[in-house]
């Protein structure tokens, strides 16, 4: 059977509410609006904009009556006075419409963190329904002070203990028990209890849905009430039972058509609940519901406003870390705005700028910029507010001291709303010496063409005058007419020997200044050359010196006959001058092998001696011009250039060149040339 309760308020105001046995509000929406002394509002949820008609959603800090149509909020506001002066509760119903007729249940608590609760419900059905009937002041006083301590708390414990210390001593009951709905694990856990001890607490901690009348109340969402348990067989009820429940009630609690948990109440002294004590067990838990739904929207706002701050001081962390960076980064940072006016500049910017912070803000990017540049700065600014980038690595800018700096330049288009960023960075004195380096360049390559010139033309010169000292030596070594003295031929021997070598070393000295001055591309000269016969060939060209100290010259057996694609030139010279360098620097008696091999498309030749090796240290150096390794006990002649040579050679051709020698023990020169 229903019933309506009606309550007075100090405004005398009639405010009526009903309640019946089917949770019939807490399954619908509840309004939720949290405001402000001021009466601004600072939270509203969905479900109340949808109750209240709202179109336009309001706004945080709006006010508060601004919600409300102009006729009920003078009422209300009276309302909100009374909670916000007196910090009382306050719960009335309005009829905010006729036609359709909508009543709604406006509850507000207060609050002692002056952030206020207003809760609206609608009751429409129950007023349409059922006229208005009065109900006993204790029963109302129980349901306001609850709802006072309801909303008073934010621990459900303590809540539901000094709610049944209250009821108990008026419906006198034994037991409470307040189960929670865990969506995780989708069961029933007995959160708060009362009347029972711990070891039967235990047997019922965890309900399932359906099990046991708790559980059926949360699988039906009704409110399922049990009398004269004792004398019941039902074995639903053998929990009850075994606690010496007698009759027993059970609401399940609703928030939004979600089930929360459920709250029941039970008594071992009697046997029955009368309908007021059902209807005020079911009012009392549509207050918990409510006080429930406050709490876990606060605990939302809590955590989600602890969350805000977290992201907050993250974020001016990060902000200080950027700033750091930007205070103290070497190149220069400008921040424009969408009119190229400079808004914000790092200390870098405004010393390669020649302007203090205060004098740069505010003026033209442009000011700085030299006309004398070849792309016009409004040609930069359009690419960048087109294409989002623009850079240049060389631009002039000039400065309020009339002097002017080379920068090089990016500039990057909003990275924040409407603003643009450029770096740069002073490249003034890097430019000035590359400069210097390029002239001192110039001044060194002209000196070494005149140098190399200088040889030429020198050695040229000495070479006529060389050739006919030869000549005519030879003309008097073969004169058979008029026969030289033993002495005379011995005499001119030494003549034509100095000066073949130093014919030689004119030869050599010309050839570098060749190979210096205009190289040729080594393949110009390309012919097949079969390596066995060049070698042969090679061979010899230094049988006599090879002779004269007794050294075998050989070529290993077996080796691969082929053909190869080089100047044939240039391949004698190189395979000469390292035969002739093994044969001079070998000791008498010694031996020279030759081997190849062909890896990839290479030829490695390799030219293997029993002579005086070379020293670690020294094995790069002797490829260096005019390089020679002084030796105490031998008096080889040489000039330094033969290895040169032989180098050059080899890198015409695309080679590579190098020696692996031990001391004492002899050296293998090494050549690989392309083929
Ligand atoms: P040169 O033989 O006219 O001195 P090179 O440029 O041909 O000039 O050689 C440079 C130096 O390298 C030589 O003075 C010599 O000390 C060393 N060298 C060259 N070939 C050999 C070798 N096969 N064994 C030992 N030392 C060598």
């Amino acid at each position: 059977m229903n019933k309506l309760l009606k309550v007075n308020r100090a405004d005398d105001t009639i405010i009526n509410s009903k309640y019946n046995k089917t949770n019939s509000f807490s399954t619908t929406s509840n309004g939720f609006i949290l405001f402000d002394a001021d009466k601004t509002i600072s939270f509203i949820n969905e479900e109340a904009r949808n109750l209240l008609k709202l179109d336009v959603y309001p706004m945080k800090d709006q006010h508060i009556l601004s919600i409300f149509q102009h006729d009920i909020s003078t009422i209300i506001d009276d309302h909100i006075d009374n909670v916000i002066k007196e910090n009382r509760l306050e719960q009335f119903d309005l009829m905010i419409s006729e036609f359709p007729v909508q009543w709604m249940r406006f509850m507000m608590f207060p609050s002692q963190t002056m952030e206020f609760t207003l809760i609206i419900l609608d009751i429409s059905d129950e007023y349409i329904k059922k006229g208005k009937i009065s109900e006993t002041q204790e029963i109302n006083s129980i349901i306001n002070e609850t709802a006072m301590k309801l909303n008073k708390t934010e621990k459900p414990k303590e809540l539901l203990d000094s709610l049944f210390h209250r009821l108990s001593s008026t419906l006198d009951l034994d037991f409470y028990f307040n189960y929670l709905w865990n969506k995780k694990d989708e069961k029933l856990h007995l959160m708060n209890y009362y009347g029972i001890s711990e070891a039967a607490a235990d047997r019922m901690r965890v309900l399932a849905k359906g099990e046991a009348i708790c559980g059926i109340a949360a699988s039906k969402m009704t409110s399922e009430v049990m009398e004269h348990v004792d004398q019941s067989d039902d074995r639903r009820l053998d929990l009850l039972k075994s606690i010496g429940i007698k009759a027993y009630a059970c609401e399940p609690l609703i928030s939004n058509g979600k089930l929360v948990g459920t709250l029941s109440f039970g008594s071992k002294k009697r046997g029955s609940f009368t309908q007021e004590e059902l209807d005020l067990i079911h009012t009392i838990s549509q207050q918990v519901t409510l006080a429930l739904y406050k709490i876990s929207i606060v605990e939302e706002m809590t955590h989600n406003t602890n969350s805000l701050q977290k992201a907050n001081i993250h974020l001016m962390q990060n902000e200080k870390n950027l700033r750091d960076i930007f205070e103290g980064a070497q190149v220069g940072i400008i921040i424009l705005d969408n009119e190229g006016n400079i808004v914000d500049t790092n200390p870098a910017a405004c010393s390669i700028l020649g302007i203090s912070e205060e004098e740069c803000k505010s003026l033209q990017v442009k000011k700085f910029v030299s006309d004398s540049n070849e792309i016009p700065i409004e040609v930069h600014w359009s690419n960048l507010l087109t294409l989002g980038k623009t850079n240049s690595d060389e631009y002039m800018i000039h400065r309020p001291d009339q002097t002017e700096r080379i920068i090089s330049f990016s500039a990057s288009k909003d990275i924040y709303h409407e603003h643009h960023m450029i770096i740069f960075h002073d490249i003034t004195l890097q430019k000035s010496i590359e400069q210097s380096l390029i002239n001192e360049k110039n001044v060194a390559e002209k000196s070494n063409r005149t140098k190399t010139n200088f040889l030429a033309m020198i050695s040229h010169e000495l070479r006529t005058p060389l050739n006919s000292i030869i000549g005519f030596a030879q003309i008097l070594d073969d004169d058979k007419k008029d026969p030289l003295t033993p002495k005379q031929e011995y005499r001119l021997g030494k003549i034509l020997y100095s000066s073949k070598h130093l014919l030689q070393l004119i030869n050599n000295i010309l050839e570098l200044v060749r190979i210096d001055s205009k190289p040729e591309k080594a393949d110009n000269n390309n012919k097949p050359v079969n390596v066995k016969d060049a070698i042969h060939d090679c061979i010899q060209m230094v049988k006599n010196n090879a002779s004269e100290k007794a050294i075998l010259v050989s070529v290993e057996e077996d080796l691969e006959d082929v053909t190869i694609l080089v100047d044939p030139i240039r391949f004698q010279q190189v395979v000469v001058n390292l035969l002739a360098n093994a044969i001079k620097y070998n000791k008498q008696e010694g031996s020279v092998s030759l081997y190849w091999k062909v890896t990839g498309h290479y030829l490695a030749l390799f030219v293997k001696d029993t002579g005086i090796g070379i020293p670690q240290e020294l094995q790069e150096k002797i490829f260096e011009p005019f390089y020679r390794i002084f030796h105490e006990d031998f008096n080889i002649e040489g000039t330094g250039i033969g290895l040169t040579l032989v180098k050059q050679n080899v890198l015409e051709m695309k080679g590579t060149v190098g020696v692996c020698s031990q001391e004492h023990a002899g050296s293998t020169f090494w050549v690989k040339i392309p083929i």
